[in-house]
């Protein structure tokens, strides 16, 4: 490959996400000159914050009976003002690499992680009465993957047999190879079924972490990656589960500090800048081809030594010349689909949800899934003159996408209902509805579909939590492919 042999290459990073963010931030430590492209007017991608002011707080007429809970986000200047998430985001103690970037962002302070795993899961009867709840919680003495033995003798949505079947499939995950090659094209569904678990233990035990990390139940995802999330998650150490999320909007843990970082380590950010097609050149010997440069939506064009794309693929496929994008290297640009999530943000003139331990619970047989007490974790009192905070987080949400906002709302307000019975008594001030084409899908077969950092470009590296990874559509994911990236770009150039 025939980079230039230069001690200060200068890169061009395509997108301001997490996995660009992490691409520059290694990149200027090693002395690299780096400018970043990001078409928004901020950086983050698809973890970002806004400011919203929720109806309801400044009227005499509570907005559902005027009907005018907002539609979108509203930033008027009324009332007290939220940061919002675009969609609630956790990781876990395993995430080590993100870990990493907040400390290096100097936000870390700001993210919650638990000491030792705890997560309350309950289950709406079905007479509608009191919520059955049991937790998955860690043993602090006991070493993996037995710390999670004891909860889950006591885990009452299964009965007994069930127990000892998952904790038999639990065994089988710790000692199967995942990078077997039947394994990447099998569903987890087929090997959960063919390793004696029942269809209920795969939907009440199974299921909650597969949904909430894939973005998909275990029917639509391979075998392999499942076996990833538990053998990382779950099994490997005493804290690879525990969860964590952040105490200020993302945009405040992420984003900023990342645009701040960059700027102080000498990189340059062009943002509201739209990268619209990448100039790809044979080289003179017409041995190999090299990107020239990216025209920008304004016409510009910007050169560099060296590119790493850090879009998501469906964006990379819109600027690729036609031809590569077609090619077997590209095809997952055009190949990999995404699932989506929808988030409901409520606002509740009362405390409505309460829990023993942390501010969020897990939910079977409900379309609630996930409900945080967002008051608690940004460290507001529940039961203050703000009253409470709650957002709803739903995985898999193809039944939601085509909804109107006005019927999602109106269902996720009544389950809500059904699992906090005080949200019956309580007056909902504000309720927003955010839908999102949120993850890559890691269906049977896909992981040849996610390309690997180097391309058949000689200056172009890929990054993105599509990228080949190993790892889902995460936070961890994105971050760890920007490193990949920055380690790429330095073992091509050499170095004077
Ligand atoms: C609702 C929701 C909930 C989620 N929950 C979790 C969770 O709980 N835990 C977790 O780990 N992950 C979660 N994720 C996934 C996580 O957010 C992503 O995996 C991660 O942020 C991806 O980062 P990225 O940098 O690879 O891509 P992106 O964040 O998509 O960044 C790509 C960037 O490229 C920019 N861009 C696109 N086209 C152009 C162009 N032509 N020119 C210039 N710039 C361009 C975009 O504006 C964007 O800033 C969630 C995602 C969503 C949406």
């Amino acid at each position: 490959m025939s980079l230039p042999d230069s001690s200060k290459p200068h890169v061009l990073v395509l997108g301001g996400g997490l996995a660009g963010i992490s691409a520059a931030c290694h990149l200027l430590e090693r002395d690299c000159r780096v400018t970043l492209v990001e078409k928004r007017p901020f950086l983050g991608g698809r973890t970002f914050s806004f400011e919203h002011h929720p109806l309801g707080y400044d009227s005499a007429v509570p907005p559902e009976s005027s009907g005018s809970l907002s539609e979108e986000a509203n930033s008027g200047k009324a009332g007290p003002s939220f940061q919002v998430d675009n969609g609630q985001h956790v990781f876990l103690g395993c995430c080590t690499s993100y870990i990493d970037l907040l400390k290096k962002l100097g936000s870390h302070s700001q993210a919650y992680l638990q000491p030792q795993l705890h997560v309350e899961i309950r289950r709406t009867g079905e007479s509608r009465d009191a919520p059955r709840t049991c937790a998955l919680a860690s043993v602090p003495f006991l070493p993996a993957p037995f710390h999670i033995l004891p909860s889950f003798l006591r885990y009452s949505h299964l009965g007994i047999g069930d127990r000892l079947r998952v904790f038999y499939g639990l065994l089988c995950v710790r000692f199967t190879r995942r990078h077997h090659p039947s394994l990447e094209v099998q569903s987890f569904h087929k090997w959960l079924k063919a390793h004696g678990q029942s269809e209920i233990a795969i939907s009440r035990f199974w299921d909650i972490i597969i949904l909430a990390t894939l973005n998909d139940d275990s029917k639509n995802v391979s075998a392999s990656i499942a076996l990833m999330v538990y053998q990382e998650g779950v099994l490997k150490g005493r804290n690879s589960a525990n969860v964590g999320f952040s105490r200020v909007g993302l945009s405040e843990l992420m984003g900023n500090p990342g645009r701040d970082l960059i700027l102080a380590g000498g990189g340059s950010i062009l943002s509201g800048r739209k990268v619209s097609d990448l100039i790809v050149e044979d080289t003179a010997d017409g041995s190999e081809k090299m990107l020239a440069g990216v025209k920008l939506a304004d016409g510009e064009t910007l050169r560099g030594d060296i590119y790493i794309s850090a879009l998501p693929f469906g964006d990379l496929a819109t600027i690729l010349p036609p031809d590569l994008a077609d090619s077997p290297f590209f095809r997952g640009t055009r190949e990999l689909a995404t699932a989506p999530i929808v988030n409901v943000h409520i606002w509740y003139d009362r405390q409505v949800m309460h829990t023993k331990g942390e501010p969020f619970v897990a939910f079977l047989d409900s379309p609630l899934q996930w409900v945080f007490d967002k008051s608690r974790m940004q460290g507001a009192e529940p039961t203050g003159p703000s009253g409470q905070y709650i957002c709803v987080s739903i995985s898999g949400a193809w039944d939601y996408m085509e909804m109107p906002k006005a019927d999602i709302r109106r269902a996720v307000l009544q389950e809500m209902e059904a699992a906090f019975p005080q949200a019956a008594h309580a007056q909902v001030r504000d309720a927003l509805v955010i839908k999102s084409p949120a993850t890559f899908r890691c269906t049977p077969g896909s992981a040849s579909l996610r390309p690997s950092t180097t391309t058949p470009i000689g200056n172009l590296f890929l990054a993105g939590d599509w990228t080949d990874t190993g790892w889902p559509s995460t936070m961890e994911g994105a971050v760890r492919s920007g490193a990949a990236a920055a380690d790429a770009v330095s073992s091509a150039v050499p170095h004077g």
